[in-house]
This record gives C-alpha cells, structure tokens and sequence, in this order.
C-alpha cells in the first residue's frame, strides 16, 4: 500500500509543521474534572487482564471474521493476545496497540468497544477492505501492577493498581531498539517481522496538565520523526492523523494538540519512531488525557472523564479502519499539521 502512494501530492508537500510557541500558560481556563486528589480512583470499573481475556474470547465465538493468535508471554508469563481480522492479504494492514504502559487504561477499554462493534452492523463492509490487528493490552503485568518494583503512593484505592513500567522495571515503549523484554521481542518478532504492516497507532495516555488555547486537551497526537522516516511512510503517518483531527476535534468533547513531549529528541527505542524506521510502518501516536494511577496526582485524571475519553479511542479506531477501508485516507489533507499548536503544560516548569 505504501508503495502505491501517490507520489504527485507528495513533492513539496511535507513541511515539518513549524510553530512558534508561546508562553506556557499559568492559569488555565479547565474544563473537565481533574483528579488532585479530589475523586476516589477506583480501578475495579477497567477490565483486569483475566476479565480482558474471557472477553476476547467470548468474542471470538461469536464473531465469525475474528482471529486470536498468542504471540508470546509476559515476563510474569501471562499471554499475550493479539486480535485479528485478516479478510484478504491485498489489503492494506493496521496495527493499534494498547497499554505499552500499564497505567495507560482507557485505550484498552476503547480497544474492547470496538473488538465488539466490528462483530456488529456498525462496522459492516470495513473489514471487506482493510486488515485489522491489535493488541489490547500489551504490558499486562504492568495494568495489573504485578511487577518487582515498590509503587508508593499510588492514587488509586480500587482492587489494583496499575503501574507504567513491565515487572521488571522497564519502560516498554523505550525498548524498542535493544528489545531486551519478552513483550518486546513478541511484538517484533511474531507481529511486525511476520505480518505486512502499512499503518500503526499506538495508544497512550499523557499526564492531565496539558493545553491548548487555555484549555485542557482531550488529547495529542504525533507523527515520526520527519528526519528518521521515510518521506512516503511519514506523509501516510499524517493523513492518519487527519483523519483523526477531523474526526475528533469537532467532537464537543474533542480539544486535540500536537504531542509536545520529547517528541523532537529521536529514539529509535520509541515505539513511534523505531517502527517507523526499522519497518517502513507509517506510525502514529495517539495520548488521551490523563493516566488510570500513579503516584503523581497530576498524571492521574478521575473517572468522571472515563466516558469521553474511551469513546475518544473508539472513533479515533472506527476512522481510521473506514478511511483505510475506503481508501479515502490517501486523499487526506495534511495541511493542517502545520497550524496545529503545540499542547502547553500548566506546571511550572
Ligand atoms: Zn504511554
């Protein structure tokens, strides 16, 4: 698919989106609830990876287009499932992928809304023109907090808690190049050295202090490194993000900025950007608001904001499968990239 990109709308055309930012803001206008300590976080209303899994599987009887296939273990050697709708091999293939971070939540809970709703009349036909694969929640040890390290101080008073890092301590999403972690080492060696993979979104969660335009964002997005990406895989990676901006953004709830970050320092262990690299995959970024626990009271976001943010995952997913499915996505416009402000945080720096 990305072989056959139409290399006319592409001479010129990719700008790395420059922006002058502006001073952070000191008093933002909120809007939404954020935690600070105010809420209970109670984790029991997310899915643990034993009630993940007989979910999957009750779907996978019932929905006849569906795969399941274990590409490996965890550390703590719980499986890890990976969710497939494979309808023809000439069709273009995406990859979503959850929970890199174990605190991360709502991406895996939105990931489940849609593993449904394609078993439904909402989603008929998309499957007859892309390849679909996920993988809901890939740092399982880390979402159910069953890892070596110490967690002091974590927000939430539920049945769990859910930490960011693997069980032994490293952060999945910076491992990408060294793969030194099982996680890692199934997801590079049983999905994208096995599978022909043109697009990747990689779900996240950012901590609850950014803005944009004075107002908390719902979300933010990003692209690989312009400088580490192949110039057809990169303009792919930004109509991906068309078409979540456009999807998102009029939303009510919807307030999207460019993912500020470290975004500009390239690692190839950055899943975004390591993939993009070493596979050709147009990748994507894609943070929610707010993290499901922590120890920071500035990362966490209540769950009064749990509804919009996992159908915020859901449309961003429903989306991109259609405009993929449709071929729509290779006329998207990424002209918008480059008035997308940067996101702001409200902490003192
Ligand atoms: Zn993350």
């Amino acid at each position: 698919m990305k072989k056959q990109l139409l290399t006319a709308l592409i001479s010129g055309a990719v700008v790395l989106g420059s922006y002058t930012s502006t001073a952070p803001i000191a008093n933002a206008a909120g809007n939404g609830p954020e935690y600070q300590g105010h809420e209970t976080i109670n984790t029991q209303i997310l899915h643990s990876y034993e009630e993940m899994m007989t979910y999957l599987e009750k779907q996978n009887q019932k929905q006849a287009h569906m795969d399941m296939e274990i590409i490996g273990e965890t550390v703590k050697k719980r499986e890890i499932p990976l969710v497939k709708y494979m309808s023809n091999p000439n069709n273009p293939t995406i990859l979503y992928l959850a929970q890199q971070h174990g605190d991360e939540a709502l991406t895996t809970e939105g990931m489940l809304d849609f593993i449904k709703s394609l078993g439904t009349g909402k989603m008929k036909g998309v499957l007859d023109g892309v390849n679909i694969l996920m993988i809901p929640m890939y740092n399982a040890d880390g979402a159910m907090a069953d890892v070596d390290h110490e967690l002091e101080d974590y927000a939430a008073k539920g049945p769990r808690h859910l930490t960011r890092h693997n069980a032994n301590d490293v952060d999945l999403n910076r491992d990408h190049a060294d793969r030194t972690q099982p996680e890692t080492q199934a997801l590079h060696e049983n999905v994208l050295q096995q599978y022909d993979i043109d697009y990747m979104m990689d779900l996240h969660h950012q901590g609850a202090q950014w803005v944009k335009d004075g107002k908390y964002v719902s979300g933010a997005i990003f692209y690989p490194h312009p400088d580490y990406t192949d110039e057809d895989v990169l303009y792919q990676s930004k109509q991906l993000g068309s078409v979540i901006y456009n999807a998102i953004e009029p939303k009510g709830w919807g307030h999207l900025a460019k993912y500020a970050g470290k975004g500009s320092a390239y690692s190839p262990g950055i899943g975004v950007y390591g993939i993009a690299n070493a596979y050709d995959i147009s990748t994507f970024l894609f943070e929610m608001r707010g993290t499901a626990d922590n120890a920071n009271d500035f990362e966490v976001l209540g769950q009064k904001s749990n509804g919009y943010l996992t159908k915020q995952t859901v449309v961003a997913m429903e989306e991109t499968a259609r405009s993929i499915a449709d071929r729509s996505i290779l006329k998207e416009d990424i002209s918008f990239w480059e008035d997308l402000p940067v996101q702001e945080s409200i902490l003192e720096e």
